[in-house]
């Protein structure tokens, strides 16, 4: 079966079967690259509100560029995994600062904005320029691995070659967006994860997997790491008007420019609560904490790791110093941090409550 083939009735699948997004409206690039970023790691339910949302907020990239961290952390409600808005957002500076805040359609030019990488590049030039650029995200590979039978681990940089290699040979040149989107359709709604519809699948006369049974096996992904268990501390610090304080985490760290409870971090000397816990707060505030019981105990995942959190009550002794500030238990206008937000939401803070990542909305 030649690739032609291939691309040909793969794109007529998509003619007749393609979800209907609302940034396929659009094919402006700001619109794509708002809509690709949003989509890794976020289901596509969850973002379209979202992007609708935030395109009228911020139409071009010189708008988003101006934003705040509160502003962004509004404007990325309900989607998690804020470090992409805040990439987004140095990515829309570069086009202000580099390109007149037009997105550049030069490849190269591309690919050095801030938080663009390989898929994302391919995505906008693709589907907005109309170069002939793969855009090969997880539902890509786990296509083509199948359709291939590639039986290596797709994510060694030689499995990923090839399988570009194969995208790019099969690509239509004047139908670059379409193919692209297309695959990702396909993977999405037929050849999923777990039980793919082969029956359905326009691909599926010459799919290896299929022809070997193999298609629940295939791709093979590197073993998973065992999750690392980590024990922290916080502490709840009420203001008579309801407030609690808090501070905003550092650049460079994980989620960045939200606000969490203050805590002494992941320390690998995790402190005892008492004296330890105050004296970790006060070198890392400067503020003295009067330590109280737990009122708050949660569990919640990250990267590779467990956070066993437990959330003291404590009084502020003196002034709360620069870097912790007074803010309300308000998820839509304050950026807390997931953990924090897991802690504040146990109605009754004066009994010890256990919270499991089943309970809450992880993100
Ligand atoms: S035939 Fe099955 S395994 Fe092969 S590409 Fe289609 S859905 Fe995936």
């Amino acid at each position: 079966m030649s690739a032609n083939s291939f691309a040909a009735r793969l794109l007529g699948w998509y003619r007749r079967h393609a979800r209907v997004l609302p940034w396929r409206k659009h094919k402006e690039p700001w619109a794509t690259w708002v809509s690709e970023v949003m989509l890794q790691q976020t289901r596509v339910e969850v973002v379209i509100p979202a992007f609708d949302r935030f395109l009228k907020r911020y139409p071009r990239p010189a708008d988003f560029a101006r934003a705040s961290d509160d502003e962004l952390h509004a404007a990325w409600r309900g989607l998690g995994y804020y470090r992409r808005a805040r990439l987004l957002r140095d990515g829309a500076s570069d086009v202000v600062a580099r390109h007149r805040g037009s997105v550049p359609s030069d490849l190269d030019a591309l690919g050095a904005l801030a938080g663009v990488g390989a898929y994302t590049r391919g995505a906008i030039a693709s589907i907005a320029f109309g170069h002939a650029e793969p855009a090969i995200d997880g539902n890509v590979e786990r296509v083509v691995a199948r359709h291939a039978g590639i039986d290596s681990d797709v994510k060694r940089s030689a499995t990923r070659r090839r399988i570009e290699a194969i995208v790019r040979e099969r690509l239509p040149i004047s139908r670059a967006g379409d193919f692209n989107q297309a695959l990702m359709d396909l993977g999405a709604m037929v050849c999923t994860p777990r039980s793919p519809k082969c029956r359905v699948c326009p691909v599926a006369d010459d799919c290896e997997a299929r022809r070997l049974g193999v298609e629940q096996e295939l791709p093979r992904l590197p073993a998973r790491r065992a999750p690392i268990a980590v024990q922290a501390r916080a502490v709840l610090v009420r203001h008579r008007d309801g407030r609690v304080l808090g501070g905003r985490i550092e650049d460079g760290a994980v989620n960045a420019g939200q606000i969490e409870l203050p805590s002494p971090g992941i320390l690998a000397d995790h402190p005892d609560a008492g004296d330890a816990l105050a004296h970790a707060l006060f070198e890392r505030y400067g503020a003295r904490f009067a330590i109280g019981e737990v009122v708050a105990r949660v569990r919640h995942g990250i990267t590779h790791h467990r956070i066993a959190l437990e959330v003291h009550a404590a009084t502020l002794i003196g002034r709360s110093g620069v870097r912790l500030k007074w803010h309300a238990i308000d998820f839509d206008t304050v950026p807390w941090s997931t953990p924090s937000r897991k802690a504040l939401r146990i109605g009754d803070l004066a009994r010890v409550r256990a919270v499991s990542d089943e309970g809450l909305a992880s993100r």
